[in-house]
Order: C-alpha cells, then structure tokens, then sequence
C-alpha cells in the first residue's frame, strides 16, 4: 500500500490494474486518463490531507452521481464549455481555464444529493426562485441533487425547490430554472478540480486497507461488539442523550449544540447527572464540535460516542460484526420532563431502525453509491458471511427493551396477548430485527428483570414502581454468586426527586418495602406468556439475549433452550445479573456466545480468557465484546500508570494490516493514555495496549475468532425446526 504525499492512498491492486491495461486505452485517451488520474489525485490530496478515507473513482468515463462524493470537483457549464468561478457573493461561469475554476468539494448529505462547499468555505446555496448565492447556512438551500442528463452531462436539482441550476443568458452568472426547463444552459459537467477545502468531519486516523476474505480453514477473522447503542440518542423520550451517529448535514449538526438539550452548563442532564453522581444537580461542560472540550468522554453516560467515523475506526481495527441494539424504556421515558417523541416503546424502536437504515445509506454515500459503504445491515448468518469475507462490517439489529412488543404488566397484569405476541414478532423480522432482549430494567409481562446495585438500581426501583404499580418482589437467589443489595430510596429523597421528575410523583402513595439486608434476587421468574415467547422466537429463529432476565427467568429459559437444542447469547455477559459457573457451562453447551464487558486492558484479557474452561470441543471459540456504548455504561479511563507505560503511536492494528495515529476529531485529539476510551474509536487503541501485554496476546486471538464464533451460533439458531 502506497501512500502519496498528500495523504492520498493508491491502492496496490488498483495501480496494478491500471498498468495492466494499456492496449484497450492506447495513445491519446490513455494519456488524458494519466493527466485526470494525476490531476485528480493531487486535488484532492489537497482537500483532504491526512485523511483520505476513500479510494478514489476511476476517472476514465464520466463519474456516477455517487462517485462525486468527497472529491474535489470544478463545474463545467455545457453551453459555453467555460468553468464555473466564484463571482463576489454568486458564481459565474466565464472561466476558460480549470485553474481559476471554484474548487467545489462535494459532501454527500445522503445518497445522490450533496453540499457543495467552496475553497471559501461557503456552500452553493438556492435563494429564492431564480438566486444563487455563496452562504454559510446549512439547509435544504444548500443542497443539491445531481442527475444524469444528456451527453455524459449532469443537471443539477436544488432540494429546496426543485428548480434546475442554469447558466444566465447574460454574464454567465448560475441562477435557477423551472424543474421543466432543459437546455444545454441546465447541463453540467464535473471535472477533477484543485485546492479545496475539506467539509469538516472527524478523521478515523486510520491508514490502510483492513483485511478481507477467510482463514485457510474457511471461518472469518475479526471481532464481534454485540452489544451497541448506536441510535441511543433516541432513548428516554430523545433528549437525554445528546449528539447523533451521523447527521445529514454532517458533524457540525452531528455533535454540536449539546446547549439545546443539556441547558448551556449542564444542568439540564438531570438522568445523567443522577446516574453519575447520585443526585440531579449537576453541571458539565457542553462543547462538542469543534472544541470537544466537554465531550466525549469515558465517563459520560450522556453524549453520543459511536459517530460514525469513530465505529469505522473500529472497523479498521478488525471489528467485523456489531449488534445495534436498538433500546427504549417506557418508564424512563415517562420520567422524563422533556422529549422529542412518545414514550411507546414499539414507536421509538421502530424510529430507532430507520435511522440505523439511514445510517447504512449514508455510509453508502460517503463512499460512492449503493451497496459501497463498509456498514451493512444483516438478514441471515449466510448474508453476514458473505459481508464480512469481503472486509465489511456485518451489522445486526437488536432490541434491548422494557415492555418488548408492548408487553408491560400492571399490578400483576400482563398488558398483551398471545396475539400481540405473535403480530410483533412477525412485524419486527419483516423490519429487520434478529435478536432480541426478553426484559430489561423491569419486570413486564414475560419475565421479571434482574436486579441491578448502586444508584443506577436505586433508580430502576422507582421505574419498576411507576411501570408496574409495585417495587421488586426479592427473595433469595437460586444459584450461589447471584443477586444485588438493594437500597430503595426514601419518601423524602422521592419527593425530592419528582422537584425535577414530576412524573415520579405517581409512586409517591406506592409502599416502599423493607429489603433485607445482603444480596438477593427477584422472585419473578418466566410467566406463561413469556415461555410463550421463547418458544415464538426459537420457531421464527430469533436469537434470545438471556442478560436481564431475573436468574430465575435465565433458567427456565436454559432448561427450554436445552430441550430444543437452541442457542442462547449473552451480549453483555455479568450486566443485569452474575452468570455462574453452571450457567456459562450450559450457555457454551448450546452453542451459545457469551462477551468481555469493557475494562482496562490488563483486565479486558482477563475477562476474555475467563470463558476458556467452557470452550467446546469441535467448535470455533470466540469472545466478543460487550461494550454497551449508549447503555448508560461508563467507558474504561485511562490505564492508573500510562504515565510511565503509555500505548505508543503510531500504532498498527492486531492483523498488521493499518496503522493508526491518535484519532482527530475537530481540533480535538484523542489519546488513550490521557483520555481512555472517551469514543467509541479508541477501542481499538485498548486493543491495541493490549497486545503489549503477554495476557492480551493470548486473549487477542479469542477475540478475534468472535464474528466466527457469533456467525456459529446465529446459524444454530437457524438450523432449528
Ligand atoms: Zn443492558
Ligand atoms: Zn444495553
């Protein structure tokens, strides 16, 4: 792999192929191709110096509309055959030369339409009918949607108002037409251009093509996450969690204007700062873009860290397979004073699947059409195969969910039937879903949930009350290792709290119980309608995420899943209840797959390895990740002696194949050694401190037969009835 001075890579094969070819493209064409080759690679070396995420289009035949993403391009008027140039606050096109064309880069807002950004840093924007004018402000004004038109030309469509972009009669200045109009005064040409300036965007600091294909024995290399928030910003009514994986218009809307829901110092982040600190007071800084002096940061459990140009760090990394787990709780919603959408579950899971959709439709428009992104929703194990032999990452889509399918319970009363049940399911595989959570935080209509510690439990008791009508109903555990101390809080502390939850003043009149001292489990265990449940999902080959389920309820579901021979998943193993011994014994002897939550890296090998007495003969073992980002999960901080034994940078990746610098976002740099994990990105620099170590360089090898070994258990799952 080359790389070019401007930062560009070439890659090998493509370089190859073109030296390759040379009788098909002989004499004249093949030396205007060199020329547009040459002059296209040095333009947008300049545009996007140290981080060229793409490889570039093949520039011999006019570009698709896809292709012109991320490139810098000068606009050619059909008409007069002259160049567009900036012109005082407008364009015209009166350039002979390319040199003195506008430098216009082109920043995909979604596939087929772009903002055109000029070497000033203002955007080609649509004002009123006929105006076209250089602005700052982002808007349906500012984008455009170029279309095929005739003689290898493009038009040129404004979103605002679907007038065409022409060229005037007079002067030569660009204003708009009528949608009808065509002439050659609406036909346009791209043609590589030179010194543009990059549209901002967070750069993966990642050189290098990942790996791709398979090990000789057949199975995939590369590693599994199955539990991410990728859409969490939607969560608790959708204004808890500030800032998007991804924006139309990029990541200054992305992960800027944490003020508009967290309040100007923080105060607002009444559930982040409870969950953190134990008490809704609280402030922090709230710069995202440009800055980040505020956030990302490991600790925070309320700013969006998985921005898409940090999840295609790991990718590079070796990540291979993810599961979005899509995640929304009724009575956390209903908590909250302020939101954007309902607090219905199915509602907000399904807005949460569209936007993982739009996600992977805007990866595909970064990177040159349909079906070209790296981020690829999956259907099937065999469709993930395929993804991820050629160096994709396979994305699954979970559910994490209190009430799943609608189904909560009220004072003892399951709110669903059988046929909700089965409508659900039906309704959630035709969007897509494949695996799924059976309870969360509170006990609903299939099960009781396990009980969590801390002031995060303290906090889920108010939810199961205002949800179900009652506190958890515990006892003792039915395995040794199990179980929570539980501390519900007082009259006094609730009354406070409904100050800033008003809602919490419905459990006010609820009685507090009384728990005993010492660790104790839920007594709740599968109801009727949840064996129902189970035996739904194993027929329609739904994998079941057996985490948060009261330890009452995971056995009842090992002892059905025993008896069908299906596999089980722990996506975030020893969250929402401890796995024994016993139950990790039967989880691996179903086939199942089981995760390292995040640590430090001395300690992340260790949770890795922890799995090897279960390992099965005659099946790949692997452990994946659970890194539940977006879960209202700290992230590990920096390593208590990277001072004197910091990772070093650059650093490459586990397979050899990238190699990474400190990852840039904005004017912020991060640095695993002073910031931890404060994005999802810096995974890969944990991954990578681990392979110092002699523990990590035997745990890494576990971890990346993980997309294998999920691969194995999602096809069990299929293998059944
Ligand atoms: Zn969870
Ligand atoms: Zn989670």
């Amino acid at each position: 792999m080359a790389t070019r001075p401007g930062g560009v890579r070439i890659g090998s094969r493509r370089a190859h192929r073109f030296r390759a070819a040379p009788l098909p493209v002989a004499g004249v064409v093949a030396l205007t191709v060199l020329a547009l080759v040459a002059g296209g690679l040095v333009a947008t070396g300049s545009a996007s110096r140290g981080g060229a995420e793409r490889v570039s289009t093949r520039p011999a035949k006019p570009p698709s509309r896809f292709a012109l993403a991320n490139h810098c391009w000068a606009l050619a008027a059909a008409v007069s055959g002259k160049f567009v140039a900036v012109a005082g606050d407008g364009y015209r096109a009166k350039r002979r030369s390319k040199a003195k064309a506008a430098a216009l880069y082109l920043k995909p807002t979604r596939l087929g339409a772009y903002l055109l950004y000029d070497q000033g840093r203002k955007l080609m924007t649509a004002e009123g009918r006929r105006g076209v004018v250089r602005a700052k402000r982002l808007g349906k004004p500012a984008q455009w949607a170029p279309r095929r038109s005739a003689n290898r030309t493009f038009k040129i469509v404004s979103t605002a108002n679907h007038r065409k972009l022409a060229v005037a009669r007079r002067g030569g200045a660009l204003t708009l037409v009528s949608a009808g109009k065509s002439s050659r005064r609406t036909r346009f040409t791209f043609q590589r251009g030179h010194g543009c300036q990059r549209y901002p965007e967070a750069k993966t600091g990642a050189m290098g093509t990942p790996f791709k294909g398979t090990r000789p024995d057949g199975t995939v290399m590369g590693f599994a996450d199955a539990h991410v928030h990728i859409t969490t910003e939607l969560r608790a009514g959708g204004r808890v969690i500030h800032g998007r994986s991804f924006a139309r218009f990029g990541i200054t809307r992305a992960l800027g204007g944490d003020a508009r829901d967290h309040g100007p110092d923080g105060s607002l982040d009444i559930t982040g700062n409870l969950l953190r600190n134990g008490t809704p007071v609280g402030t922090h800084d709230t710069h995202g873009w440009p800055t980040f002096a505020g956030w990302p940061v490991h600790d925070t459990i309320t700013h969006q860290q998985t921005y898409y140009m940090w999840l295609k760090r790991m990718w590079k990394a070796g990540e291979r397979l993810v599961v979005a787990q899509t995640v929304e709780d009724e009575p956390l919603c209903r908590l909250e004073p302020r939101r954007s959408h309902s607090c219905d579950e199915t509602h907000t899971i399904k807005l949460e699947i569209k936007r993982l959709k739009k996600l992977q439709n805007y990866v595909d428009a970064q990177s040159g059409g349909p079906g070209r992104g790296w981020f690829r929703i999956v259907r099937n194990p065999r469709q993930a195969r395929r993804v991820i032999e050629r160096g994709k990452l396979a994305v699954l889509i979970g559910i994490e969910s209190s009430n799943l399918l609608g189904c909560s319970e009220f004072m003892d009363e399951p709110q669903c039937t059988r046929a909700d049940v089965d409508r659900g399911l039906r309704e959630y595989r035709r969007l897509g879903v494949r695996t799924m959570f059976v309870s969360h935080w509170v006990d609903n209509a299939f099960a009781g949930a396990a009980l969590e510690g801390g002031s995060r439990g303290s906090f889920i008791g108010i939810m199961q009350a205002l949800q179900t009508g009652e506190y958890f109903e515990t006892g003792p555990c039915p395995e040794r290792g199990q179980g929570e101390e539980l501390d519900p809080l007082g009259l006094g502390v609730l009354k406070y709290l409904a100050r800033f939850f008003p809602n919490a003043e419905e459990i006010l009149g609820i009685p507090i119980p009384d728990y005993p001292a010492g660790k104790q489990c839920n007594v709740k265990g599968l109801t009727d309608l949840g064996r129902y449940l189970i035996r739904r999902m194993m027929a329609s080959h739904m994998l079941i995420e057996v985490d948060h389920m009261s330890e009452r309820a995971r056995l009842t579901v090992l002892n059905m899943a025993e008896k069908h021979d299906y596999p089980l998943v722990s996506s975030h193993t020893d969250t929402g209840g401890a796995w024994t011994p016993s139950d990790l014994r039967r989880l691996y002897a179903l086939g199942g797959f089981a995760t390292a939550t995040p640590a430090e890296s001395p300690e992340l090998a260790d949770k890795i390895l922890r799995f090897r007495p279960y390992r099965t003969r005659g099946r790949v073992f692997g452990v994946g990740l659970g890194t539940d980002t977006g879960g209202f999960s700290e992230l590990p901080g920096p390593r208590a002696d990277a001072g004197q034994n910091p990772l070093k940078y650059p650093f490459r990746s586990y397979e050899g194949d990238v190699k990474f610098t400190r990852e840039r976002s904005g004017q912020r740099t991060f640095d695993l050694n002073t910031d931890g994990v404060a994005h999802y990105g810096l995974f890969a620099d944990l991954l990578a401190d681990m392979q110092r170590r002699k523990r990590g360089k035997k745990a890494l090898p576990v971890l990346f037969r993980s997309a294998e070994a999920y691969l194995d258990t999602w096809r069990r799952a299929y293998r059944h009835g």
